[in-house]
């Protein structure tokens, strides 16, 4: 039995975030990583073919969180960061068959032409309605807030990040911080309103930024793995407290430690940690997203900006496409543009039965009525990744719960994709968390956040 003084399962972005944070707090500590694949960085891939380049995964995050400022920093990476402002790129909405431009500031909202005036007016009441204290669905929520006619933006936006179903996933769940606002101010119009006066002088505010890199997102995990010890193809099958350490079995080997840091999909998670306490639910629901990459000649006309979102009422098969080579130009080859339309998610899994002939000729289709496009595409690839995205539904809160009892029973530490969020700012606060509470050996609270929606 090999023994150390901490343990990470998973070498995702959450496992070597732990990993450096640990580091850099605890440098004393020997930390050694499990991992099953024979790669690291689960879900973050980037793929290289004919000059263009994409992803299989995440496309980015947002330069406004601390803990991904921390690592970029600490590691060289910030002199390599590419940024595309949110503020210099338009995001559309697929709207009665048309692309039509989203509204990123509060006074462009008042005459955008995807809400009618009485559907804006009716915003305004949620300054006099009263929160309820049980959890609603997303769908639930902001229809009783602002009004059904927003509803298409409101899915929109949670299709673009979760690839999700708006009437499954919880408010609480995915938005305790904008909760916690609404309780306090009895509105969100108020809550946020007061917010953004106290944050009047900080020289941060304003929209953030999209980040990637010229070798594509997967520099990030490539650089954080490096010098830390990494067991590669080592899958954790069970896992034990006994009086003084953990020991986990893999196949062929046993390990223990102290401490213990679970940074896997909340679903691996909770497979190993039935062993400790049965979970409220099995599993949770999981939406899985293709990406059909498709590079053109410059004779394409994309829009300027990011990309576009279809919200499920517009019937389309393309969930919604990035304008890749408009954020960050180096992805598609000299005369050349690149564009990376998903297909998928929680509502139409029968769409990734199809063959890619069958994907790649529907996701034309369905691109050809949108966007000025050339015929025939240089690259036509559909990027399967294996993993989806958890989707935090109304039985979330009981899952959580259910963390939070083991952790502070069972003492170890729980992060990972699909907990308290699915993005990677997400991902690198909580495992910062983690290292946080082992160099400091006691368990620190966390205030939920108030995240914006950006589409
Ligand atoms: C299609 C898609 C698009 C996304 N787009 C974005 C985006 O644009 N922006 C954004 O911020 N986020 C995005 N995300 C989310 C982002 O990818 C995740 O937040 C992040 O990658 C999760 O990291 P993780 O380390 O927690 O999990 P993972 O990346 O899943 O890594 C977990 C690791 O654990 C390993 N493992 C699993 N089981 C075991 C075991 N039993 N023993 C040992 N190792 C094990 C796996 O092999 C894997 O390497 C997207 C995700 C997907 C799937």
């Amino acid at each position: 039995m090999e023994n150390t003084d901490v343990l990470i399962v998973g070498a995702g972005v959450s496992g070597l975030s732990a990993a450096h944070f640990l580091r850099k707090m605890a440098p004393g500590l020997n930390v050694v990583l499990l991992e099953k694949s024979q790669r690291v960085g689960g879900a973050i891939r980037s793929h290289r073919e004919q000059g263009f380049l994409a992803e299989w995964g995440p496309h980015g995050f947002l330069d406004n969180a601390p803990a991904s400022q921390e690592l970029l920093q600490d590691t060289g990476l910030e002199a390599e960061v590419k940024k595309a402002p949110l503020a210099d790129f338009h995001r559309y909405l697929c709207h009665g068959g048309k692309l039509v431009q989203i509204p990123q500031k509060p006074l462009r909202a008042l005459t955008t032409p995807l809400l009618s005036p009485a559907a804006k007016f009716r915003i305004l009441a949620d300054l006099w309605i009263r929160p309820l204290a049980e959890d609603q669905t997303i769908g639930q929520w902001a229809g009783r807030r602002f009004g059904k006619r927003v509803l298409p933006l409101v899915d929109a936006a949670i299709s673009g990040s979760f690839s999700g179903d708006f009437n499954r996933l919880s408010i609480d769940a995915v938005m305790p911080g904008l909760r916690q606002l609404e309780h306090q101010y009895g509105s969100v119009l108020k809550g946020v309103l007061s917010r953004a006066r106290q944050q009047k002088n900080d020289p941060k505010k304003g929209l953030p930024a999209m980040i990637n890199f010229s070798q594509g997102l997967e520099r990030v995990v490539t650089v954080l793995a490096r010098d830390l010890d990494i067991r590669l193809q080592t899958p954790v099958e069970k896992l034990e407290r006994t009086a003084e350490c953990w020991q986990l079995a893999t196949r062929e080997d046993l390990f223990s430690a102290r401490e213990l840091v679970m940074a896997l999909p909340v679903n691996g998670s909770l497979g190993l940690l039935a062993a400790l306490a049965p979970p409220p639910v099995e599993r949770v629901p999981v939406s899985r997203i293709y990406n059909v990459v498709l590079g053109f000649s410059d004779e394409g006309v994309i829009p300027p900006g990011f990309g576009y979102l279809a919200p499920e009422c517009e019937q389309r098969f393309t969930l919604g496409a990035m304008f890749s080579s408009r954020m960050f130009p180096a992805r598609a080859p000299a005369g050349g543009v690149l564009i990376e339309a998903l297909v998928g998610g929680r509502r139409h899994p029968e769409r990734l039965e199809l063959d890619d002939a069958e994907i790649i000729t529907r996701v034309r289709q369905d691109l050809a009525e949108l966007l000025d496009l050339p015929q025939e595409p240089l690259l036509a690839r559909v990027l399967r990744p294996e993993g989806g995205i958890p989707q935090l539904e109304m039985d979330h809160p009981a899952v959580l719960a259910y963390r939070r009892k083991l952790e502070e029973q069972a003492g170890l530490h729980i992060c990972g994709f699909g907990w308290d969020g699915i993005g990677i700012n997400d991902m690198t606060r909580a495992a910062r968390k983690a290292a946080v509470d082992i160099a400091q050996g006691s368990r620190g609270e966390e205030k939920a956040e108030v995240k914006p929606v950006y589409f």
